[in-house]
């Protein structure tokens, strides 16, 4: 019988290009993707699609039951500068979604977990520079602790329960397709749609704060390249790091500006540069490198002409 997949949280930004990719790879009818509302319609109009609130542990059950699903991508969550207004909403969703999750694999029927953590669970005490695998983690943020604490939480179960649960601490995604979803990284998002439409930015952060970010397509492969993994291979059950380009917001302005020799920026941090004060600016990721063979393929140029050129079809020169 085939794997059953369930994606929740599948109409965010990485939740959508994740489950189209899975799609591709198993077959639309072995997918089901399902959110707490269908604001991605060509998601929801192209395979199967279940409204389910991830705090509600019996509408994640029942649809476990009814599509005999085997594996569960747990994309939910309030990311950091949402989690910063609204830290009792980030705690009651980053937490409880994922104990339902882990709850159900737990009782056996879910065979493989994926959740994502982040770069947020390191903090201002954290070694800043090609932070390794394992060091100091104290976060400053509400999102930050949630993945902390969940991170210990997915090593605990798979210690004592045995739940085949698998995370890696993303950086900041950037994705043409898909807008982000309220982080300290979306400037890098955002940079190339103004760029294009208004030929000029105001940057939320300095132009020097150097941050370990990620193209999304390097993202998925990941993603999908550590689910694949054998199981012996796995040696992290908290959440790997992972790394590909580090870069600041003047540098990917340099970049951009190679290919729109008009193009302006500003600067004006705002609450998020005290949070992107606490992150890494580069990440060791040797032991994803060597456990599950992780290689990225983007670097910062790369990305940019790409972004560029998908960018240009939605905003005509
Ligand atoms: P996003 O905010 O773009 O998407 C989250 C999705 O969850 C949305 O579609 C939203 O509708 C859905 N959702 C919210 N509340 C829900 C609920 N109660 N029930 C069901 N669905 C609900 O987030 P994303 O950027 O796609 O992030 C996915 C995961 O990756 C998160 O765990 C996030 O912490 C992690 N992550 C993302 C980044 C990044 O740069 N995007 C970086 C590090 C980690």
């Amino acid at each position: 019988m085939p794997s059953k997949l369930l994606i929740i949280g599948a109409c965010g930004q990485i939740g959508s290009e994740l489950t189209t990719k899975l799609r591709e790879i198993h077959g639309v009818d072995n997918v089901i993707a399902s959110d707490i509302n269908t604001r991605k319609l060509d998601l929801v109009n192209s395979g199967p699609f279940e409204i389910i609130d991830a705090k509600n542990f019996n509408a994640i059950k029942d649809c476990c039951k009814h599509h005999n699903i085997d594996t569960i991508y747990l994309m939910a969550a309030l990311l950091s500068a949402t989690g910063e207004k609204y830290p009792m909403e980030a705690w009651d969703l980053n937490m409880n979604s994922l104990f339902h999750v882990l709850n159900l694999a737990k009782g056996g029927t879910i065979k493989k977990v994926y959740w994502p953590s982040s770069i947020a669970v390191f903090g201002p005490t954290t070694p800043r520079e090609y932070t390794p695998q394992h060091t100091v983690c104290e976060p400053t943020t509400v999102y930050g602790i949630t993945k902390q604490v969940g991170e210990r939480w997915c090593e605990y179960y798979h210690k004592k329960y045995g739940v085949d649960v698998r995370s890696i601490r993303y950086p900041g995604i950037i994705s043409h397709k898909t807008m982000p979803g309220g982080g300290t990284t979306d400037y890098a998002v955002d940079i190339y749609h103004e760029a294009l439409k208004h030929g000029t930015y105001e940057c939320f952060l300095s132009k020097d704060t150097m941050l370990p970010m990620m193209f999304m397509d390097d993202a998925i492969k990941a993603t999908i390249d550590l689910m694949q993994a054998p199981s012996e291979a796995i040696t992290i059950r908290s959440a790997y790091n992972l790394a590909a380009i580090s870069f600041t917001p003047q540098q990917i302005y340099e970049s951009i500006k190679r290919h729109l020799p008009d193009f302006s920026i500003t600067y004006q941090p705002d609450f998020r540069q005290a949070i992107a004060d606490s992150w890494p600016s580069s990440i060791d990721d040797s032991v994803a490198r060597k456990d599950w063979h992780w290689q990225h393929h983007y670097s910062l140029d790369g990305m940019t002409e790409v972004m560029l050129n998908e960018l240009k079809k939605i905003y005509p020169q």
